[in-house]
């Protein structure tokens, strides 16, 4: 309890400083942070042994703004990347180069059985295949989370590879990821649908029902820090039992459809290296406003 305490303290206050030399938004980062920051300071108050150690905490993390002492800074600094490693981010870049149908079922003991892996969809206007837009978006999510400090396990490195959406769970599974974050983009009979939307199961979902709150948490942040950044339109997050890439995690997971292909205007925007910027680095702004409220 202590440590998980101690542990959400650190990132707190990490994100505090890092946030720091974003003048972009400073005065709204600088809100949501103190808010953080008084939540942060009442469940300590609770737990009476991991006051001190916080505070503590607090004095190396306030440091770099008082003083220009440049050793103290380096040390700071392997603080923050020492915290972020704690946290295992699993990212699965949808489908691959071909799709597998053979069969597996939707989720551990189901009857029920879906393609393996399909081959996802592809861009209208741009060409583009979604397995190869999944693969870009990943690769920049992955550094920007690495550069932050954070472990960083991919189901997928290359288009050509087969592994089935269950597979791609067992992933995120066995490196007992803090979230599993699964890219994709989506499609639509109607070319004028746009926008971005996030999935994750039912709170009766009869393999992993008990990861419903985490995973709508985490499908929440994401949506909202993705459509504030790339100003997509917020289309919905969609509670599904039907995944089975969901089905079948035993960490808290969502999909996330960064955007549709079937229409030009996002097709086009989503090809674009300074969009896709954007949608990863709105996906991470995400994920570590979930990781401050869960973890
Ligand atoms: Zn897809």
């Amino acid at each position: 309890m202590e440590t998980a305490i101690l542990k959400a303290a650190i990132a707190v206050l990490t994100i505090s400083l890092t946030g720091c030399g974003n003048a972009k938004d400073e005065s709204a980062v600088n809100q949501t942070e103190t808010t953080s920051l008084t939540t942060q300071e009442i469940k300590i108050e609770t737990e009476t042994s991991a006051i001190s150690a916080a505070e503590t905490l607090t004095e190396a993390f306030t440091a770099p703004e008082t003083q220009t002492n440049a050793t103290e800074t380096t040390e700071n600094e392997n603080i923050v990347k020492k915290s972020f490693s704690n946290y295992t981010i699993a990212i699965d870049a949808g489908h691959q180069s071909h799709g597998n149908s053979a069969q597996e079922p939707i989720g551990p003991g189901a009857s029920e059985t879906k393609a393996k892996v399909t081959g996802g969809t592809s861009g209208k206007a741009s060409g583009l295949d979604e397995y190869e837009l999944n693969l870009i978006i990943s690769l920049k999510l992955k550094k920007l989370l690495e550069e932050k400090g954070y472990n960083v396990i991919m189901t997928r490195e290359t288009n050509d590879v087969d592994i089935s959406n269950s597979e791609r769970a067992a992933i995120a599974n066995s490196a007992n990821a803090n979230a599993f974050v699964r890219i994709h983009a989506n499609g639509s009979d109607d070319p004028a649908v746009n926008g971005a939307m996030t999935i994750c199961q039912t709170p009766s979902n009869p393999y992993n029902g008990y990861l419903y709150d985490e995973s709508y948490s985490l499908a929440e942040n994401i949506l909202n820090s993705l459509t504030e950044e790339t100003g997509a339109y917020r289309e919905k997050i969609w509670e599904t039992d039907t995944m089975s890439g969901i089905n079948w995690a035993t960490v808290p997971t969502t999909i996330v459809e960064v955007g549709y292909m079937s229409n030009r205007e996002e097709d086009l925007k989503l090809a674009n290296e300074e969009y896709q910027d954007k949608v990863a680095l709105g996906i991470m702004k995400g994920i570590e406003k979930y990781l401050q409220v869960n973890e």
